[in-house]
């Protein structure tokens, strides 16, 4: 893939950004010293455009477009093999975890708004459903993401074997369930949760 060249002056750097990352995570990115061994053992490495140890890099220079606007943070799934292969005790999953929260926040347009999308719906139905409803996911995301007719052809695949369901009942702890959240959302006005 051919990356455009970095320019870096004051106007392209942020720092304050990479410091609320770092506050967010409870991590360093200073300490990183550009080894690759978090790159080496990610197992979602093939599906980002950028691997953990270069967004670690534009943090470090302080090129939080360049990690915002890609769809590395994305892909990552939070296995941490990132943090226990590390051998500066960089916490790479928590920083993933940081940025997706200050992507987020953001709310601004980005090349990966389609995840950030299907992750508020995945979270909406938990919210809702006490469990995940994979039709009401599935068909929510296409009419909101203009994509009508994705994967289509699979559905009846999935329901005739059984994996997806036409209807789907409400967890009976579901009122436990909102409990959850409603706890973080307090947390979260209190600035005790990220
Ligand atoms: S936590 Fe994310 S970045 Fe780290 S190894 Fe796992 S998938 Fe890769
Ligand atoms: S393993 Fe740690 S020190 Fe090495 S590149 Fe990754 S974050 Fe940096």
């Amino acid at each position: 893939m051919k990356h455009s060249k970095m320019r870096l002056s004051t106007e392209t750097m942020n720092l304050g950004f990479v410091r609320k990352v770092e506050a967010l995570s409870g991590s360093s990115v200073r300490r990183c010293f550009q080894c690759g061994k978090c790159s080496a053992g990610c197992p979602m490495r093939s599906f980002m455009e950028h691997p953990p140890n270069r967004i670690v890099r534009f943090l470090q220079l302080g090129q939080y477009e360049r990690v915002l606007a890609g769809r590395s943070i994305w892909y990552c799934a939070s296995c941490e093999t990132c943090t226990t292969r590390c051998p500066n005790k960089v916490d790479l999953a928590a920083i993933m975890d940081a940025l997706r929260k200050c992507s987020w926040d953001a709310k601004g347009p980005s090349k990966e708004s389609l995840v950030q999308l299907a992750n508020r719906l995945f979270i909406e139905n938990i919210r809702t459903y006490g469990r995940q409803y994979e039709m009401r996911l599935a068909a929510v995301f296409n009419v909101k993401s203009g994509q009508f007719l994705k994967d289509l052809m699979l559905g009846p695949k999935l329901i005739t074997k059984g994996k997806l369901r036409m209807f789907h009942q409400k967890n009976r702890n579901i009122a436990e369930i909102e409990n959850i959240f409603a706890r973080i959302e307090a947390l979260r006005k209190k600035g005790e949760a990220p």
